[in-house]
């Protein structure tokens, strides 16, 4: 099956941090599917602004050869490549001073959409908005898409959604969490809501435990400064992992519309009880050398912020009362690997003998690598030599029959379009981001007053043994991270 391509309004995109590091990896690429694919109409323009003394060609440059380092379909095309250049404008502005606004102001048309995203430095954002204003780049209709992280703790989000809300309204401010934007996140809404199958068995009578594991091969490579003052609590778990927890979590809202489903999920987040520190493992990498170590990474051989979390949260409501949700996040991991694994409870009796074979049944929603989402149910062992249980599991994605072959587009075209098509679902409205800051702020402040050193765990491991230790107490296993 083809997927379906809507064109979606004319419109003049801002990106502004254009030469930097998302932008090349994940913003421009996003912008040229979406071209090739017809989505994004001809008279739509792309105005890059950044710090960099460049001029037009040399930007155009630089972005052709990062297309064609990140996306196979740039050196596929390169007609395509060429008409999409051609779309590209750059504007030498220094966010802090006054010169080059006009010259932006002066690209921009009146009778389309008007999109500035700000992918730059946290520090920037409410500068950039309040510029946005002040130099008359701003109208009543145009939207702002805002980066992670979304403050670094709760008074520092509160002050910057006021800051923005003084200028913007809410339906104008896109807080990006691009986890939402993976295909299979949203796949998981639509089979949880759109098949009766399901919402009898979602909950704690059938439902065991939950496991939401986003894991790392990589280091903090190249953001150790950033990455020594967050630690993973404030990277991963505050947005990402908390995001999951919410879809997973949430009770179906009556309608798939912005406010609905974010209303759901901001009662999640207030449901969430308050950690035990016993319930926690914080780890920081090393190796048996000495020097692939996190202290060395980051430069700071005293550092005890973590690059690893494992914790078991427990939601205070009817529906997951005694179903824990254990979270477990970390860099330097064995596999790169990120997923959602629901456990469901065993039938109350067993007519079959207990075998090692046997196992729980278990949905799970795999966001990478191999993004999917596939049901382990247990058969019989084909054949008639006895009568034996085995695992096998249903592709819940059907990605091979509908033709995506697993090659889903990533998470920022889908965003981006949204953005221009005005649709907030998949972005975080203030009082979530404010709400899980409020719930995560509590634990970062106990291990700041308590100094507790983080576990330390092996480069290429599964993460502290305290992680592990921490199932097992329950009688449960982490699943294997691969
Ligand atoms: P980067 O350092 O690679 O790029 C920063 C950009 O900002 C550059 O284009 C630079 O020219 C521009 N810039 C810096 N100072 C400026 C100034 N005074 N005036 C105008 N432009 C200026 O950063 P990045 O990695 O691309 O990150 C951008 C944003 O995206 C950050 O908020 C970051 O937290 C977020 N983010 C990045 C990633 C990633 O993978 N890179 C992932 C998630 C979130």
């Amino acid at each position: 099956m083809v997927s379906r391509v809507i064109p979606v309004d004319s419109f003049d995109i801002v990106i502004f941090g254009a030469t930097g590091d998302l932008a090349r990896r994940k913003i421009l690429p996003a912008l040229f599917h979406r071209y090739a694919v017809g989505q994004m109409p001809d008279e739509a323009r792309i105005l890059g602004v950044a710090r960099r003394e460049i001029n037009q060609q040399a930007f155009k440059t630089l972005v052709r050869d990062n297309l064609i380092e990140f996306t196979q379909l740039a050196v596929k095309e390169p007609k395509l490549l060429k008409s999409f250049l051609e779309k590209l404008t750059y504007f030498r502005v220094d966010v802090h001073g006054e010169d080059g606004w006009s010259d932006v102001s002066g690209a921009l048309r009146s009778n389309v959409k008007r999109v500035f995203c700000f992918s730059v430095s946290p520090s920037f954002f409410g500068l950039i908005a309040s510029k946005l204003h002040a130099t008359g780049l701003a109208n009543p209709d145009c939207r702002i898409l805002i980066e992670k992280p979304f403050g670094h703790n709760l008074i520092a989000a509160k002050s910057l959604n006021n800051e923005l809300l003084n200028l913007f309204s809410e339906h104008q401010i896109y807080r990006i969490d691009h986890y939402l934007g993976k295909e299979t996140v949203q796949n998981l809404m639509a089979l949880r809501f759109s098949n009766a199958l399901w919402e009898p068995l979602w909950n704690s009578t059938h439902i065991d435990h939950v496991q939401i594991t986003v894991a790392e091969t990589i280091g903090v490579s190249g953001r150790g400064d950033y990455y020594d003052r967050s630690g993973a609590m404030r990277d991963m778990v505050q947005n990402h992992l908390m995001q999951l927890l919410c879809l997973i979590a949430m009770e179906p809202p009556a309608r798939f519309e912005p406010n609905s489903v974010r209303d759901e999920k901001v009662k999640v987040i207030q449901s969430l009880e308050p950690v035990l520190p016993t319930d926690i493992v914080r780890g920081q990498y090393r190796d048996k050398t000495g020097n692939e170590t996190y202290r060395n990474h980051v430069n700071n051989p005293d550092s005890n912020t973590e690059s690893f979390v494992a914790m078991k949260v427990n939601i205070g409501n009817w529906r997951w009362a005694s179903t824990p949700f254990y979270l477990r996040t970390g860099k330097k991991l064995k596999s790169q690997s990120s997923e959602v694994a629901i456990i469901f409870r065993d039938p109350p009796h067993m007519i079959f003998p207990i075998s090692e074979e046997r196992k729980s049944n278990a949905l799970i929603i795999r966001l990478q690598p191999n993004e999917g989402i596939k049901l382990h149910n247990m058969i019989k062992e084909p054949g008639p030599g006895g009568f034996r249980l085995t695992d096998v599991s249903l592709d819940m994605t059907f990605a091979n029959t509908l033709g995506t072959g697993g090659n889903s587009q990533d998470a920022y075209e889908r965003l981006i379009m949204d953005v221009i098509r005005g649709d907030q679902t998949l972005f975080m409205r203030g009082d979530e981001v404010e709400a899980a800051w409020a719930w995560v702020d509590p634990i970062i402040a106990e291990w700041e007053q308590t100094d507790v050193l983080p576990a330390f765990y092996q480069n290429g491991s599964s993460g502290p043994d305290q992680a592990t230790s921490l199932l097992h107490r329950d009688g449960r296993e982490w699943r294997d991270i691969c």
